[in-house]
């Protein structure tokens, strides 16, 4: 490795667009000290390096001088790395060459301070330099993805994102587990918002709108209807999926491009809790739209009805919309409607007006914090309840008690086959709610409808639209292209413990049981680097994070070590500084993909080499990017503090703090907090 890197030609090129730098820099006096450090060809200064004019001098500059490794050092370099990158490209060089440099919050003054200023720029420049010479050119590879969809359960969002992506050209096998399609909707009367203009003309009930949905589908020549089918295996990765599907005609395996979830969400009785069986006088909210149909028919001798929620835990806004409605409904048809619930919640559009209008309407609501005593006796029901505004005992009987269930995540050996995370109640996770709310953790498989949180009927076909057009955004180029800045694993160090399986937060990790070695799936890899992280044989390196070339930049470290992940603690110190905020000098940041990458061996080794502390900083564990990482890279610092402790040595010497890119001043605290 040595003999290579003497070899190689590196070109600095220090990007002041704004000439900020230059008040506090003394560029003459870095430069000097930057044509000194070894494989340094060119030190170039330009105000103009994110512009047109800038970009061709870097290409001429990349020509001329032969250069073989670049470090471009600025302000939040971050914000131009991608035209940086594609300039390599377009001059024919690895984009993975490149490595920048942070000058983000240096010292501004004159004179003495300057200096200061200067010395660092020339540490975190040099730093750089020495990573810049680990740099390893990575590829990009191409596959051809099948552009045949699996789509599972045929509720209705499995039926509208099966419709939409027909629609959009592409093959869909829609399978559903039981023996009907519709899903919770069939059995729905009367919805408690108006149906999605397309079908709200109409005057569509959920049964009628789930029927015509059947009969669009079962026309469309591009969609394969599969009922009483369940998948029980998947191989493979995105483009690619083969799954094992076994139905009535047996098992058969296919292979799709992507996957859509649509399994929905389970509704969990509450009636054994308040030890009550369905009957006459006591149903499922799920099933009072019939039985409140035939009031208002006039059919029967039912006068008083109570409507009880919150059983369990406290119910949301879809339930709340839906007992408000099915209310309405009982007191237009004349009855006396009581709601007992702990708490009314109508964040979600409309649901204020319901809530007014069941109140005008003369609808008397009981908040309870007890659970009600309820007997059904004789045909009726008798509630004994403590009205937590009165202050009073209150005890009724009614004709009639709906009882709203619990919805819990769906299908939950589903999940595992799919490898995918559960948020904290098992509804899948999205890779990212903000940017992609309808990805899953695992590229190619999307996620849509109630599986994903309880939504309404018109929240399912936006959704169903959206990951259509989500999974046409991944097949409809025809081909896939990725570049291979993944993990790898060196076979012969891995040892088979299914360390890597177990926490990919991805399922980018597949196991040879044959040869008994791990493999990454290099499409499905997101390069957060948990696995390397991880691993206890120190087989899997991060390609363009290697262990060599985060030894090469940390160096000698500075007194106070800075561990930060790019989505959050680089941006957060561009946001500190923006506030005026300026690193104290002894003090050095080194970039991480995610927190969850950083490694004991890693932190020991600084601390071997000088560093007094080591401050982490990541995302908050509930949004971190690779959804594992903070978490992971709490657990590890616990165990080396505890190392610390053992060994004698301060444990506060390790510090893991977590921040949102937005927070300069936390940023500010954390690192001020650190200072030695
Ligand atoms: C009591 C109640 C009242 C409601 N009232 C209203 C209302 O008034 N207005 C409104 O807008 N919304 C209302 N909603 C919400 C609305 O019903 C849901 O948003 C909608 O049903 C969600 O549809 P879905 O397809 O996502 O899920 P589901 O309807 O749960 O469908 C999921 C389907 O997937 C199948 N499945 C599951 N796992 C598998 C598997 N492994 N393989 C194959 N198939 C599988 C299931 O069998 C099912 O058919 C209400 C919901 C409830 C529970
Ligand atoms: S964690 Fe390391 S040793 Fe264990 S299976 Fe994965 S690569 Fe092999
Ligand atoms: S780097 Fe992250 S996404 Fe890639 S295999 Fe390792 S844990 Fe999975």
């Amino acid at each position: 490795m040595v003999d290579k890197i003497q070899k190689l030609r590196i070109g600095i090129f220090i990007s002041d667009p704004d000439r900020y730098l230059g008040k506090k820099i003394d560029f003459k006096v870095l430069a000097s000290k930057l044509r000194s450090l070894p494989n340094v060809v060119t030190v170039q200064v330009r105000t103009d390096l994110a512009d047109e004019k800038g970009l061709d001098f870097l290409s001429r500059t990349f020509r001329e001088k032969k250069l073989k490794r670049f470090v471009i050092a600025a302000a939040a370099p971050w914000l131009h790395e991608e035209l940086w990158g594609n300039r390599l490209e377009k001059a024919g060089l690895n984009r993975y060459l490149l490595a920048t440099a942070d000058l983000t919050g240096l010292e501004c003054s004159t004179g003495k301070r300057k200096k200061q200023a200067t010395l660092q720029a020339v540490e975190i420049i040099t730093a750089a330099a020495r990573r810049a010479a680990y740099l390893e050119k990575i590829t990009r590879e191409e596959i051809k993805p099948s552009a045949q969809v699996l789509v599972i359960g045929a509720g209705l969002a499995g039926l509208s994102a099966a419709k939409e992506l027909a629609g959009r050209g592409y093959r869909v096998s829609l399978i559903e587990e039981s023996g009907a399609v519709g899903g919770i909707t069939k059995d729905l009367t009367g919805l408690y918002e108006d149906l999605p203009s397309l079908y709200a003309g109409d005057r569509l009930q959920p049964a009628a709108l789930i029927e015509t949905l059947k009969n669009e589908i079962e026309r469309d020549r591009r969609i394969d209807l599969f009922l009483s089918t369940r998948i029980i295996k998947i191989r493979g990765q995105v483009g690619d999926f083969t799954a094992e599907l076994t139905g009535p005609d047996g098992k058969r395996s296919v292979i799709f491009g992507a996957i859509v979830v649509a399994g929905g969400m389970k509704a969990v009785s509450p009636l054994p809790s308040l030890k009550l069986k369905e009957s006459t006088p006591v149903i499922l909210l799920s099933k009072a739209g019939h039985r409140i149909n035939s009031l208002t028919a006039g059919k029967n001798t039912v006068s008083k009805i109570a409507f009880l929620m919150d059983v369990g835990k406290e119910q949301g806004v879809v339930t709340t919309g839906a007992v408000l409605n099915q209310a309405l409904r009982a007191r237009k048809a004349e009855r006396e409607v009581t709601v007992l619930c702990k708490n009314i919640r109508v964040a979600a559009p409309g649901l204020e007006k319901l809530y007014r209008e069941a109140r005008e309407n003369g609808i008397f609501f009981v908040k309870y914090r007890k659970t009600p005593k309820i007997e059904a006796v004789n045909g009726s029901v008798s509630v004994s309840v403590r009205d937590e505004l009165m202050g009073e005992e209150l005890r009724s009987n009614y004709d009639l008690l709906v009882v709203a269930e619990d919805y819990i995540a769906g299908d939950e050996a589903l999940r595992k086959i799919l490898r995918l995370k559960g948020d904290q109640e098992n509804f899948l996770q999205e890779d990212n709610v903000w940017l992609y709310p309808n990805e899953s953790s695992r590229r190619g498989i999307f996620i849509t409808g109630a599986c994903r949180e309880p939504m309404t009927v018109s929240q399912v076909f936006e959704e169903s639209a959206a990951t259509a057009g989500a999974v046409d955004e991944l097949l409809g180029e025809k081909t896939i292209a990725f570049d291979l800045a993944t993990a790898t694993i060196d076979e012969d160090k891995c040892v088979f413990c299914l360390t890597c399986y177990r926490v990919c937060p991805h399922g980018a990790i597949e196991m040879d049981f044959t040869r008994n070695v791990a493999r990454v799936s290099e499409i499905a890899c997101r390069a957060c680097g948990i696995c390397a992280a991880e691993c206890p044989a120190r087989a899997i390196q991060l390609r363009h994070y290697t262990d060599d070339q985060l030894a090469a930049e940390v160096g000698s470290p500075p007194q106070l070590l800075i561990f930060a992940c790019e989505q959050s603690g680089v941006r957060a110190a561009a946001a500190a500084a923006e506030l005026g905020w300026k690193f104290p000098p002894g003090t050095m940041m080194v970039r991480l993909p995610c927190a969850g990458k950083i490694d004991s061996a890693l932190i020991l080794n600084s601390l071997q080499k000088g560093a007094e502390k080591i401050l982490i900083l990541g995302c908050h564990r509930e949004n971190c990017h690779y959804l594992q990482g903070s978490t992971r890279a709490d657990k590890r610092v616990e165990e080396i503090k505890r190392r610390l402790q053992e060994a004698g040595l301060d444990p506060e010497r390790v510090v893991l703090a977590n921040l949102i890119s937005k927070d300069g001043a936390k940023f500010r605290k954390y690192v001020e907090g650190c200072s030695v």
